[in-house]
Formats: structure tokens, C-alpha cells, sequence
């Protein structure tokens, strides 16, 4: 039996309302108990004990939007690095897209993702399913059968189902299965080529524009077919101000919807592409000031209630060619934390650390009817130590994902993870 003892650690569990400083112990994987005494210690063979003495005790961090690649991309990313990735970030969990090569459309492709997680892994990895076969939007995939497999999500992440009358088939399906759906909001009529945000930079510099209401449209409709269907839609990595608006007015009228933003869209704007860098290449775009300051609030009032990284690796050789040719996306595991904490506690003092934790652990666990995001006595002990205030520098010759692709390289960030615990057992730990 593995016994862990955290002590004197400042334990922050949303879901139990619990914000102090304390000792938590672990027995045989499981949270057995905050607060073990002296006492009992004693009693206790074989104890590892953690000294967390100025860090944060938070349940295990789960980030419900990563891309692994694999089966198919592996030059791009494995489970097995990308995993690496997330442990490094301070993730216990992660939630992984199916637009892999074959798309994730099939109980057999889910189920070889799971198998291989399942060997390969140092963390959780929960698998989502394509809505449409093929991720084409054209036919629903097996949702039943993906359900049977073990998806905890329908998604075509990358696209997005463009006829309204299939959405809503796919969401009446989810709802016989209990499977939330999420979505990637892009009309594609109205966005077309869009490359960037459509706006003066998009005119300045001469690229074709990718406008707010080609994300604002979606949420719309999704508010619209969430109320029709009594299904729940959360909309992923929002980037637009009205998108946020839309989602406030759903929720005075008790519409199940929800949304998540990553952290490229509040630390950077559209302006950063002047330089045509294409590790400032996103889907949806990084958009204006006033788009920043929106989302900011709108995880400030709860409006949005879920952070996540839309990790998406690309090789170097995908990147380092024209703006318009470039792949979207940017690596995000091994930076999100640190960009937040920086950003959204020290510098805007917008939302103190527990909030913050709340948006990574039970919110998401919650969503996804995850059993995970608690310090419950018997919980399954995923714990992820946090130094609010450390100091540190991005490098990105130092992640451990197979891709560079940031744009976050050389900044100087204040808080990150600095120990990962997976079910009692240290998988990572700051060096
Ligand atoms: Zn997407």
C-alpha cells in the first residue's frame, strides 16, 4: 500500500469549499483524509511525506481540449510525450480530440486510442467521439457504439457540423446516451479563407479576415438547438466578445450551454501577427482588446466556467511556411497554467487562485461526469502542487512535447505546477 502524506500545504478544493492550510493524506491511491494527526503519523510505516510548505494542495488539473495526434500524426505528438506534456503542465487529466488520422469516428479507433493510453500514458486520458463520420459533417458516426467504447464527449473539433437539422439529430442521440456534446463554432460561409480576425490588422496586413460573427452565429445556434434538444452544448475555446454575451443571456434563461477559453485568446491580440509569425496562427483567431477584455469577464462573473489549452502540436517544417499556408493551433499543455495564473490573478487581479482552480478541476470533472476534480475522502487521489509565485522563464527546447510550436518562448511567467500526483504516485515533479 502506497501512503502519501502532503503536509502543511495550502489545500484548495472547490468542490468541498475547503481554503487552508493543512496536511493531506493519501492511502493506496485514495484521499483518505485532510488534516491527519500527530498521532497517527506515528502509526503509519512506510509514509512518504511531501513538504508543500508555500505551495497550493489542488485536486489533480484537468484540461478537457488536447490534441494527441495519434493514431496517425505521431511526428506531431504520441500519447506518450503528449501525456508528458500535460504531467508538466500540472495535468492529472486530459480530455483528447478525434480528429486523428483516422478520425476518432469508430468504437475501433476509441478503443486503440484507450489501449494505448492505458500503457503508454502517465496520466488520465479520457477519449472524445467524432459527431460525424469522418469529422465530414456529413453523416452522424455510431454514437451508441462509441458510447459502448467509452467516449465521454461528441465533438469534430477542427470543423464544425454546418447543417443545423444533422446538430440537432446528433445532440437527440447524445441525449439518449447522457453525452455531452462540444463544439467547434465556425460558420464556414461567413469565415470562408479567414486566416486572422477580420478587422484593421486583417486590412493592414493584407490577410484574408475570419469575422466574430463566424463564432457568434455558432454559439447562437447552439443556444437556439441546446433549448430544443434539453441537451447540453458547451462551445470551445471561445474568442469573441459577443460570443460571451450570448452565452450570459442563455444562462438567465436556464439554457444548457456552456464555454471554454485558452489562454492565447486573453494574453494575446490580433496585432501580435504584424510580424507574420505563424505561432500566432489560430482557430478561432486572436482577435482585439476589447475581445480580450470580454472573456476576461466573462470567467470573472462565471459565464464561463471551463479553461483549457486546445493543445494543438505542428511540426516545425508545417509552420515555417507562408501565414495564409500555415496549419492553425499552437502547443498550449506546458504553458496554460502559468499563462493564467500570471494573467488572470497576478497582473489583472481579475480572479484570486481558487476560482482559478475551480475552472480546471471540478467544473470540467462535472461537464464530463468525470469521476476526478475533488480532495473528497475517498476520491482517487490526483493532486497537483502549485507555486503561485514562482518565477519562471518559457523554453520551449525544454518541453517535453514533441512540438515547438509557441509563441509564448522567452516570456516570464509568475505561478506554475511544480509536483504532479496521478492516483497517489508522483508521474512529475519540478527538477
Ligand atoms: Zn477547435
Amino acid at each position: 500500500m502506497n501512503k502519501v502524506l502532503i503536509t502543511n500545504g495550502h489545500i484548495i478544493d472547490p468542490a468541498n469549499g475547503i481554503n487552508r492550510v493543512g496536511d493531506l493524506y493519501i492511502s493506496d491511491g485514495k484521499i483518505e483524509k485532510i488534516d491527519l494527526d500527530a498521532q497517527g503519523r506515528k502509526h503509519v510505516d512506510d509514509l512518504e511525506v511531501i513538504d508543500a510548505t508555500g505551495l497550493i494542495v489542488a485536486p489533480g488539473l484537468i484540461d478537457i481540449h488536447v490534441h494527441l495526434r495519434e493514431p496517425g500524426q505521431s511526428a506531431k505528438e504520441t500519447i506518450a510525450t503528449g501525456t508528458n506534456a500535460a504531467a508538466a503542465g500540472g495535468f492529472t487529466t486530459v480530455v483528447c480530440m478525434p480528429n486523428t488520422s483516422p478520425a476518432a469516428d469508430s468504437p475501433s479507433v476509441v478503443a486503440l486510442i484507450r489501449e494505448k493510453a492505458a500503457t503508454e500514458s502517465c496520466i488520465n486520458v479520457y477519449t472524445t467521439g467524432a459527431i460525424t463520420k469522418n469529422i465530414a459533417g456529413e453523416e452522424l458516426a455510431p454514437i451508441g457504439s462509441m458510447h459502448k467504447a467509452g467516449i465521454v464527449a461528441l465533438t469534430d473539433d477542427g470543423h464544425c457540423v454546418q447543417n443545423h437539422e444533422l446538430m440537432r439529430r446528433a445532440l437527440e442521440y447524445a441525449r439518449m446516451f447522457g453525452l455531452p456534446v462540444m463544439d467547434h463554432c465556425q460558420d464556414y460561409n461567413l469565415v470562408g479563407k479567414g486566416v486572422m480576425h477580420e478587422g484593421y490588422w486583417s486590412t493592414v496586413l493584407g490577410l484574408p479576415g475570419w469575422p466574430s460573427a463566424g463564432e457568434e452565429i455558432i454559439v447562437q445556434r447552439n443556444i437556439l438547438l441546446a433549448e430544443l434538444c434539453d441537451t447540453h452544448i458547451h462551445c470551445q475555446h471561445l474568442s469573441a466578445a459577443g460570443s460571451v454575451r450570448l452565452l450570459r443571456a442563455a444562462h438567465t434563461r436556464g439554457i444548457k450551454i456552456s464555454g471554454e477559453i485558452c489562454p492565447h485568446h486573453i494574453a494575446l491580440t490580433d496585432e501580435s501577427i504584424q510580424g507574420f509569425d505563424t505561432n500566432f496562427k489560430m482557430n478561432p483567431p486572436l482577435r482585439t482588446q476589447d475581445d480580450v477584455d470580454a472573456l476576461i469577464e466573462g470567467i470573472v462573473d462565471r459565464t464561463v466556467t471551463i479553461l483549457a489549452s486546445d493543445h494543438a502540436p505542428h511540426c516545425n517544417y508545417e509552420k515555417e511556411v507562408e501565414f495564409d499556408m500555415a496549419p492553425f493551433g499552437i502547443v498550449g499543455l506546458e504553458t496554460e497554467l502559468g499563462l493564467f495564473i500570471d494573467i488572470l490573478v497576478h497582473k489583472k487581479k481579475a480572479i484570486d487562485i481558487a476560482h482559478l482552480i475551480e475552472l480546471y478541476t471540478i467544473n470540467p470533472a462535472r461537464l464530463l461526469k468525470l469521476d476526478r476534480g475533488t480532495l473528497s475522502p475517498g476520491a482517487i487521489a490526483d493532486v497537483t502542487l502549485i507555486d503561485p509565485d514562482l518565477e519562471w522563464t518559457v523554453d520551449k527546447n525544454t518541453f517535453a512535447s514533441r512540438s515547438r510550436n509557441t509563441p509564448f518562448h522567452g516570456w516570464n511567467l509568475k505561478g506554475r505546477a511544480v509536483r504532479t500526483i496521478v492516483t497517489g504516485k508522483t508521474v512529475w515533479a519540478l527538477s
